[in-house]
């Protein structure tokens, strides 16, 4: 596996050292560590606590104004602990850095420099001189194919298959900070999957914020789910996010051809009213995306499904809001990210006057989130007395010598080792078998037998 953490030497000590704070989306934690690829190769050290980095950089999420907030505050934090002495550079990165550019310079005393997602490949040359900088320009062609990212000590990899959006939801921000939809050549992504297995990694995640819409040359989004299926060491390959908009035949059967693709797919689907998903300008109806999950129930039997819901988008009536809670009561996902629509800057809804007041959104943001537990317990209880096979991610959290993962369904275990003391770096990325004896709303437990 990769060494982030690895043994420092005395030469080690002389190298300028990064600590990277990654925030949102995986595809910022893919960001990060090719943000880390860049600065490695160019002789920078990084490590794992902002108290001894020489530049500290925080990669932001700008998708809700909560997350932004969140990141200020953090900054803020990290600036006021900054002591004489030692010259520490603080910086931002990512979406919320490209969302408000260089005036995050001036709005945040202290602050020494500012990185869109597509400026990464020019930080070590920026950060050789002392100045501020801001480096906020999109690039339409940029996927740094020639990086070799840096990656975490997992059992999991992820692997960024094409950057930007050309999708334009109404709500959303991403296709003006991450630009144009530009997919990675398949040769490279070949290269990278082989990398991937070779460092040890038992799962592979495409990502891409329409994964399913990635397109180069001859090559779709179903060879691709093909190709990294066919990686020998490779055990489990997952993607999100795919639009439902995208899915087409070619990557329903790669689903169903390759037994390692697992049978989980998040499908956001923001809401349940053709009226709100045509003002969001979602690409699809109501209905098409039942008769996709009808598909996908077909292709894939057993299917585990989530979604992302908004609640409270500008004109959402209650009958709008009812119609999402009863879709999403007869699809039955097995998990739901739930958010309150924020008003983002720059986006075709920013425009557009509020109607659902914060508290309203707070109800039916506290409706959804109860209706989805008592599912999501649901479902999992229904799992009580099966045997399921885990990937091991390490040591469970709470139980000692207890061990954590996920089944292919991407729901997390707890369970007993067949023997202990568990030697778990050993466990890390093995297979175990687990009869579930308990579930909750969002963990399994069981314990590990033959
Ligand atoms: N590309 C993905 C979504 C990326 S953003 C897709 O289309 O499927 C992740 C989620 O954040 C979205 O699915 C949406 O539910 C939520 N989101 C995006 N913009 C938002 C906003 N302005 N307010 C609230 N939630 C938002
Ligand atoms: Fe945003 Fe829509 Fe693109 Fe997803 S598909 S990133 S929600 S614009």
């Amino acid at each position: 596996m990769s060494n982030l953490g690895g043994m420092p030497t005395s030469a080690d000590a002389d190298r300028p050292s990064v600590y990277v704070e990654t925030y949102g989306c995986q595809m910022n934690v893919s960001d990060s560590e090719l943000i880390t690829g860049v600065l490695s190769a160019r002789g920078y050290r990084s490590v794992a606590a902002p108290q001894t980095a020489d530049i500290i950089l925080l990669n932001t999420c700008a998708v809700r104004e909560h997350a932004e907030q969140r990141v200020a505050q953090r900054v803020r934090h990290l600036i006021g602990q900054r002591k004489g002495g030692r010259r520490v550079r603080i910086g931002l990165a990512g979406c919320m850095a490209q969302h408000h550019r260089e005036a995050l310079l001036a709005r945040i005393p202290g602050l020494d420099f500012v990185v869109g997602p597509d400026g990464y490949r020019h930080l070590p040359d920026l950060l050789e001189s002392e100045e501020a900088f801001a480096e906020v320009r999109l690039d339409k062609t940029e996927t740094y194919d020639d990086i070799v990212p840096v990656r975490g000590e997992s059992v999991r990899a992820w692997l960024t298959i094409m950057r930007g959006c050309n999708r334009f939801c109404t709500f959303c921000v991403v296709p003006y900070v991450r630009g144009r939809e530009r997919s990675i050549v398949p040769e490279v992504l070949e290269e990278e999957l082989h990398r991937i297995a070779a460092e040890g990694y038992r799962e592979v995640v495409l990502l891409g914020q329409t994964v399913n819409a990635y397109r180069s040359g001859g090559t779709d989004f179903g060879d691709l789910l093909r190709m990294a299926a066919s990686i020998d060491r490779i055990e489990r390959v997952r993607f999100t996010s795919p639009h439902p908009a995208d899915f087409d035949d070619s990557s329903l059967a790669a689903m169903r051809d390759c037994n390692k693709v697992s049978p989980y797919v998040h499908l956001p689907l923001q809401s349940a009213s053709d009226r709100i998903l045509r003002a969001m300008d979602r690409g699809h109806t109501v209905d098409e995306y039942r008769r996709l999950v009808d598909r996908l129930r077909d292709t894939v039997p057993g299917v585990a499904l989530s979604t992302d819901i908004i609640v409270g988008y500008p004109g959402e009536t209650s009958e709008d809001f009812e119609a999402t809670s009863s879709m999403m009561e007869e699809i039955g996902f097995d998990h739901a990210y739930l958010f309150k629509y924020s008003p983002r800057e720059a986006t075709r809804a920013f425009k557009i006057e509020e109607t659902v007041t914060e508290d309203e959104k707070s109800e039916r943001l506290a409706r959804l989130i109860s209706e989805q537990e008592a599912r999501s317990l649901h479902i999992n209880q229904g799992l009580v007395g099966h045997d399921v096979e885990v990937l091991v991610e390490g040591p469970a959290k709470r139980q000692k010598h207890w061990l954590a993962g996920k089944t292919a369904h991407f729901k997390t275990v707890v369970f007993e080792p067949k023997t202990t003391p568990v030697d778990a770096a050993r466990a890390l990325g093995e297979l175990a078998k687990v009869r579930i004896e308990a579930a909750t709303s969002h963990t399994l437990r069981g314990v590990e037998i033959d």
